[in-house]
């Protein structure tokens, strides 16, 4: 069988034997433990003059990985520049944040061009490449540029915008029809597929013969709808296990029979830490019942922190926390646990499985893997509620959760009010419903389905 190279822009580091963070890194790991493989991205270093050869590879069990560097410019071009400064904020719909330099652009080119490069010292004529995410919508195009004709596809992790969103971003056109160059394009979710067709279908004259596929820019490739899951089972056994719950048991002695409002977020605008941090205000205002007997604990690692917009959410949501905690907190009780720091995966999940409400409201958000773990860490017995944003991914799978509009302060208040209310029935229904949701779509299926698609043509 062919073999599988996987591409992302950072290859995690990956020991032997230890479990990786992260919905990519468990998923892409998987299916090269399985079937052996290369993983191919860049190493996280920055050196300046670095030839375009990759690193020597290294070998873990039967995953090979092979890592190039980026020189200074390459990252703040490529990485800070076009695919974070301009990309992130678009696919998120956030375009007031974006910024465009033709000059970053050219450099995103450069280092996909880059990758290409290096990649092909590595390819068998065989081999399925497997990139991922919106770092490397052009390394399709300039692999076959490079006239490697591999099979190739692309999971985007995050969401397709519609098209009047999308053209925001000048270089727009470009962007797409590089994106065709793959045989497969994968979306979480059908609107972000349909996003993405209706882009090829109107303004680049494209036409779809049916079953997903597309024809424009000379070529005829698939798209189709993969959304990323979860191990259902292991979360909930990490959740359980003696050796990742110290932090959980201190958090259960410190509540004191309180509840537990718990958001766990990289800290990044798309997340809509300042709008839910303002619902909850609400939420305490309306709710003078629940003061001394509810707690929102917010998790939220810094990331991207030498991006401006970046410094700036993080400046803000510290003050609004000081601020809703100097309104409502009393000699013996602070309602808003802002902690900036990161957690291991495995001392998450019991964390998740204290939490009586799990509190997803991003903007927007390709899945949103932090609910899926939620609900697959809960005990079935006694259950939390997930009140989750619809503007995540998830949520068209998760329709059994409380699903809120993040815009709407007074609405995510009465979701917190319905959730820390509901009956244990209700609970458990909820929860056993989206816990099949989970188990059909397995982080196994995810994989399985978009290899055997690329596999097939
Ligand atoms: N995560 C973690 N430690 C933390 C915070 C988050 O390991 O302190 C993990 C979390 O369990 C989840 C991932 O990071 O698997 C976040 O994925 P998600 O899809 O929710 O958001 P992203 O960060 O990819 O936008």
């Amino acid at each position: 069988m062919s073999r599988l190279v996987v591409v992302s822009n950072r290859v995690a580091p990956i020991t032997e034997g230890e479990p990786a963070a992260g919905g990519l890194a468990v998923g892409v790991l998987d299916a090269l433990r399985a079937e052996g493989g290369v993983w191919f991205g860049w190493s996280g270093e920055i050196a300046d003059g670095a030839e375009p050869l990759p690193n020597p590879g290294r070998d873990v069990g039967r995953i090979t990985l092979r890592t190039i560097d980026l020189s200074r410019r390459d990252y703040d071009e490529f990485y800070r520049g076009f695919a974070n400064g301009t990309l992130w904020p678009v696919l998120h719909y956030q375009m007031g944040l974006a910024r465009f330099d033709w000059t970053e652009f050219a450099g995103y080119n450069r280092v996909n061009a880059l990758f290409a490069c290096s990649l092909k010292s590595v390819l068998r004529p065989d081999d399925l490449v497997w990139a991922h995410d919106y770092h490397l919508l052009g390394l399709a195009e300039a692999l076959r540029k490079d006239g490697v004709e591999n099979r190739m596809g692309l999971f985007l992790h995050t969401p397709f915008p519609e098209p009047g969103v999308l053209m925001s971003v000048p270089a727009h056109a470009a962007l797409v029809q590089a994106m065709a160059a793959y045989d497969l394009i994968g979306f979480q979710t059908e609107p972000d597929r349909t996003a993405f067709a209706d882009y090829v279908l109107r303004q680049a004259g494209g036409a779809a013969p049916g079953d997903g596929r597309l024809a424009a820019y000379g070529r005829s490739f698939r798209t189709g709808v993969y959304p990323i899951g979860v191990h259902v089972d292991a979360i909930r056994a990490e959740a359980e296990a003696q050796a990742n719950r110290r932090e959980a048991l201190r958090l259960r002695v410190n509540l004191q029979g309180r509840s537990l409002i718990l958001s766990v977020d990289r800290l990044d605008y798309a997340k809509g830490l300042r709008q839910r941090f303002v619902a909850f205000e609400r939420f305490l205002a309306d709710t003078p019942a629940v003061h001394g007997k509810v707690i929102f604990m917010q998790i939220a690692p810094p990331s991207r922190s030498d991006i401006q917009t970046y410094r700036e959410i993080r400046h803000e949501l510290e003050a609004e926390a000081g601020r809703i905690n100097g309104r409502f907190a009393d000699v013996d009780w602070v309602p808003l646990r802002y902690l900036n720091r990161s957690f291991p995966r495995a001392a998450l999940m019991p964390l998740y499985a204290e939490a009586r409400v799990g509190l997803v409201t991003p903007l927007r958000d390709g899945m949103n893997l932090v609910a899926k773990e939620y609900v697959a860490a809960q005990d079935p017995e006694d259950p939390g509620v997930l009140v989750l944003s619809q503007f995540a991914g998830a949520a068209r799978e998760l329709d059994a959760a409380l699903v809120v509009n993040p815009y709407d302060e007074a609405g995510v208040a009465a979701a917190l009010d319905q959730a820390l209310a509901m009956s244990i029935e209700e609970r458990r229904g909820r929860h056993a419903a989206m816990l099949d949701v989970l188990r059909t779509n397995s982080l196994d299926a995810w994989r399985d389905r978009f290899v055997a698609d690329l596999r097939a043509g």
